[in-house]
């Protein structure tokens, strides 16, 4: 087992840092019982530190799964497999493809830890497919008390659907057993268009293909369109990856016209104008997700699927009209409805509006600008992304709330994986 003292923690944007008074990868069950039972708490599990929230920070013990990786077993008929929760999500698609099985859907990304990305429902796009708990089949995590918990979702769907979406509170997921399609292609487009119209057919668009979702470009009025449609037409080649030149781009622009709002617009719409539409055909796991070179901070929130253009045009008003340093574009996605007690998709259809910072400027006056519009319209914020709801708000948007901080006390009777910041969250008393 490895084991670091008195170590320096950060996210992958730098915003949160902590100073755990150890930082440990076990290498095997037992070890990992050993630490939650004896470690000095509060005991935080990380993965690969992308979120951006306050969830892996600990003065205690930071529990790294890294030794809990790769594919343990696998069924062709039903298309599950079984793997380890450290198993970062780029590998995991080599190794679910070999077997001729893929994941539905992807986020942007493919660098973190799959145990991570269920932890906080990380989602892609689609009105028809859900975050990645929605795959649940079965379960493996070694509770407050150390010791190892199953649950499958043909026995007892409660149990998955409390600890689904767990945030690192229920305990250490150690392996996980997956819903999975077979292998498939997908033919990928990127277009502009002006972002009215968008919003004005908004919920058409967003649920007329399979994947939909769009990148409003802050001072433009555009926005850069992508959809994701299966098919059997032939590979052929993805173009070059353009999207961290293009946001160095934006930052320059907005360096030098910060305040000359009617150059900026016009030189972005002209570039936008002159972007080459994008359509090419690759294998599932090679479409999704890009690389993320240019950093940021990041606050999300999930809406009623039908607020969304309402809430996103009040967003776009306030970031022309009083925050002229944003240069990242805002995303806009959809998520299907689900079952898991504290996923933001709870029984709701979804619109995701995402609004990003570049780091390490000061994302906090914008974000708490913008907080007050998502919640009007019934916002519920992306566990890894920037917020500052506490359990009153929060027991008041999921309706399960309740029972799930039962299961939670249940699991860790004593607040083993209860953090400052956790305690805040889900109101427990220290
Ligand atoms: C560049 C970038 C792009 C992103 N794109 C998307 C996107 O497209 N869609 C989206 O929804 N989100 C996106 N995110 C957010 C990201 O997917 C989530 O924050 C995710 O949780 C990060 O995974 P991680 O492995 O880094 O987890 P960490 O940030 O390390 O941990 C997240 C939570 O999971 C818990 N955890 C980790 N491993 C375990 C385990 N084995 N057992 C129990 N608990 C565990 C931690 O305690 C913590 O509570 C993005 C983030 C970044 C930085």
């Amino acid at each position: 087992m490895l084991q670091i003292v008195k170590h320096q923690w950060s996210n992958w944007s730098g915003f949160v840092t902590a100073q755990p008074r150890s930082m440990v990868r076990p290498d095997n069950q037992d070890d990992l019982s050993a630490i939650i039972r004896t470690a000095p708490g509060p005991i935080r599990m990380v993965g690969t530190g992308h979120s951006f929230t306050r969830l892996v920070q600990s003065e205690g013990t930071i529990v790294s799964l890294d030794n809990f990786q790769g594919l343990i077993a696998h069924d062709p008929q039903k298309l599950q497999a079984t793997v380890g929760a450290g198993t970062k999500i780029g590998p995991m698609t080599k190794l679910l493809n070999d077997i001729g099985q893929a994941l539905p859907n992807m986020g942007d990304i493919d660098t973190q830890a799959f145990g991570g990305a269920l932890a906080t429902s990380t989602h892609g796009s689609g009105a028809t497919l859900g975050a990645y708990p929605t795959l649940l089949e079965a379960i493996q995590i070694t509770d407050g008390r150390g010791a190892v918990r199953e649950f499958n979702r043909t026995t007892n769907p409660d149990a998955i659907n409390a600890v689904g979406a767990s945030l690192g509170a229920f305990g250490a997921v150690t392996q996980v057993t997956i819903r999975n399609v077979a292998s498939y292609r997908l033919r990928r487009r990127r277009w502009a268009e002006p972002v009215a119209g968008v919003l004005d057919r908004f919920h058409s668009i967003m649920t007329a293909q399979r994947s939909v979702e769009f990148f409003y470009i802050p001072f433009s009025g555009q926005a850069i369109m992508l959809t994701s449609e299966i098919t059997d037409a032939p590979v052929t080649a993805r173009p070059q990856d353009t999207d961290n030149e293009a946001v160095k781009t934006l930052r320059t622009l907005r360096n030098y016209l910060k305040r000359m709002p009617w150059l900026r617009k016009s030189l972005i719409g002209s570039a936008i104008g002159k972007l080459p539409p994008e359509d090419y055909v690759e294998a599932w796991l090679k479409v999704y997700a890009s690389e993320r070179n240019v950093k940021f901070n990041e606050m999300e929130y999930h809406l009623p699927i039908e607020e969304g253009p309402r809430a996103l045009r009040e967003i776009i008003a306030l970031l022309e009209t009083r925050f002229p340093e944003v240069y990242f574009p805002i995303e806009v996605r959809v998520v299907a409805p689900d079952e898991i007690w504290l996923s933001p998709f709870y029984k709701r259809p979804s619109c995701s509006i995402a609004i990003h910072h570049g780091a390490p400027e000061d994302p906090l006056p914008f974000f708490a600008a913008a907080e007050p519009i998502f919640r009007k319209y019934g916002g519920r914020p992306h566990w890894g992304k920037m917020h500052n709801l506490t359990a009153k708000e929060l027991s008041a948007v999921y309706p399960r709330w309740n029972d799930a901080m039962a299961v939670r006390r249940e699991m860790d009777p004593d607040n083993r994986f209860v953090s400052p910041y956790m305690a805040r969250l889900f109101g427990v008393e220290q």
